[in-house]
């Protein structure tokens, strides 16, 4: 049947949208975060259950149609959207169920971490999920997730017990410890490569309230600043999970005058633990300097998840480069500051994250694909920008900081980070791990159906078939 005449009984078969250029909700639904993707897809179908999933999996596959997964469409690389194929939309796919006894949580994948952290707050209950409350649980969770109780609790997918996945021939797998555990070690760390995620199971931990908000110093203190955190850092308690941000505070952020005239920095983060142990450990990072302003408050997990949102909004034009660090080391801290002064955009924010000494980092290395615990410090550069007009500057910009930067990066990255997923960048993310995932995506997706993403190419069979694309 060609694909006209194949429309209409699509759509009969779907619970959800079936939403076609020129169509109403067409336009909208094609829009994710990072205004820089562009795409025009020939269909997105609006899922709404995992019988949707079904039918939009065996309708690409009979069509031979190229298709994206699209989650809360957060990442930068625009992996969610595709020209002319067809993007499967979980994003109204919104169910959580909260088991407070078992300090577990399921949730469908088109929730974000901010309305999980709603449902979970009720219970006194938070899971490790993101920095920002915008972000999907899908894409974060299987590409890794780093989030406010890094250090304490690991990553979001440390914490994840089992997944539904729909796999590329259209069966519903239940991926857990037991059943199909190399496909649960899989979509651990190889993202959307493996299957549609139609259900994620969190461990979840006691939160209530915590100790969250950032010590802010205006530029010209900046390096003493950072000086100050990473000494701070080497031992700072695993209730805490901490960064340094470089950023313009936008104008709408209530501050002392001495912050409003350009760029700060900001080290802090987020304390989950018995607070007056937290405000005695907090203590030297809100008196060092002191700081020009001081956020820190006590507030509900809920809140401290959307706290950093405000820096990141929709619809802005977004470019990052990512990397984890030899080391935090002055020539960093020299580059990071100095670029930032010459960055074309105060939209700009610039994120050093530690994710040393923690639980993410005690997880034996070969548990999950997610590759590379042991680097300590995270670097990320997110050049935002409202005008197109600028686009060019900012890259320029972009490249030339980054390739500054060079001899301080490691030589691999979060995956979840990555600004482009071309195959290099996606090898060295996953280093060693890459070749057990190529033969993993023999197994689950020998065609390669999943590849809008950071794409794991199927291994070479023995026939010599190593799928499209
Ligand atoms: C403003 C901002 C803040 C961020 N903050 C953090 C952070 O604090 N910590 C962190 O770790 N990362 C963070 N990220 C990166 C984030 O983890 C990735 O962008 C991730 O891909 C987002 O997931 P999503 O579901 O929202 O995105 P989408 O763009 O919808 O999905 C990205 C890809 O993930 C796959 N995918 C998504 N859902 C599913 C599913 N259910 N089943 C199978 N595959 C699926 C698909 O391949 C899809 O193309 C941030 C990104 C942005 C833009």
């Amino acid at each position: 049947m060609g694909l006209e005449s194949a429309l209409q009984p699509l759509r009969a078969s779907l619970r959800g949208a079936l939403l076609l250029p020129g169509q109403p909700g067409y336009e909208e639904a094609r829009k994710i975060h990072n205004a820089m993707i562009d795409r025009h897809p020939a269909m997105i179908v609006r899922c709404a259950g995992v019988a949707d999933v079904t039918t939009a999996v065996t309708f690409a596959r009979s069509q031979g149609m190229l298709v994206s997964v699209r989650g809360a469409g957060h990442n930068v690389a625009g992996t969610s959207l595709c020209d002319g194929g067809m993007v499967i939309d979980l994003s109204e796919m919104k169910g959580i169920r909260v088991n407070p006894a078992a300090r577990t949580v399921r949730a469908e994948p088109g929730v974000t971490w901010a309305e999980l952290a709603h449902e979970l707050q009720t219970f006194g209950l938070a899971a490790t999920g993101g920095y920002v409350g915008t972000t999907g649980v899908g894409g974060l969770t299987l590409g890794g997730g780093m989030g406010w109780m890094l250090r304490k609790h690991g990553l979001a997918l440390d914490n994840l017990l089992s997944a539904d996945v729909v796999t590329a021939d259209a069966r519903l797998l239940i991926a857990d410890s037991r059943e199909h555990s190399d496909l649960f070690w899989a979509i651990r760390g190889g993202g959307g490569n493996f299957g549609i995620v139609t259900s994620f199971e969190f461990r979840v931990h006691p939160a209530g309230t915590v100790l969250a908000g950032l010590a802010l110093h205006p530029m010209s203190k900046g390096r003493k600043a950072l000086e100050f955190w990473r000494e701070y850092e080497s031992t700072a308690p695993e209730e805490m999970t901490n960064g340094a941000l470089v950023f313009t505070p936008p104008p709408e952020v209530p501050l002392p005058e001495a912050l409003r005239s350009g760029p700060v920095v900001g080290i802090g983060g987020v304390y989950v633990g018995p607070l007056e142990e937290g405000e005695q450990a907090l203590r030297p990072m809100r008196e060092f300097g002191p700081p020009a302003a001081d956020t820190y408050q006590r507030v509900p997990y809920s809140a401290a998840q959307s706290m950093a949102d405000f820096l990141w909004p929709k619809g802005r034009f977004n470019y990052w480069k990512s990397s984890y660090l030899k080391s935090f080391s002055d020539g960093v801290m020299e580059k990071v500051l100095d670029y930032y002064a010459k960055a074309p955009s105060p939209r700009t924010v610039v994120v050093l994250e530690h994710n040393g000494n923690s639980a993410m980092s005690r997880v034996p290395e070969d548990a999950t694909a997610f590759g590379n615990r042991n680097w300590d410090y995270n670097l990320l550069v997110t050049a935002v920008w409202t005008d197109a007009a600028d686009t060019e500057d900012n890259l320029r910009w972009t490249r030339e900081f980054w390739s500054a930067m060079r001899p301080h990066l490691a030589d691999s990255a979060y995956v979840n980070y990555l600004g482009d997923v071309e195959e290099d960048s996606v090898r060295a993310a996953y280093g060693r791990k890459y070749e057990r995932l190529a033969a993993l995506k023999n197994k689950y997706d020998p065609a390669n159906f999943f590849r809008m993403n950071p794409n794991v190419r199927p291994a070479r069979t023995e026939s010599g078939s190593a799928g499209t694309a």
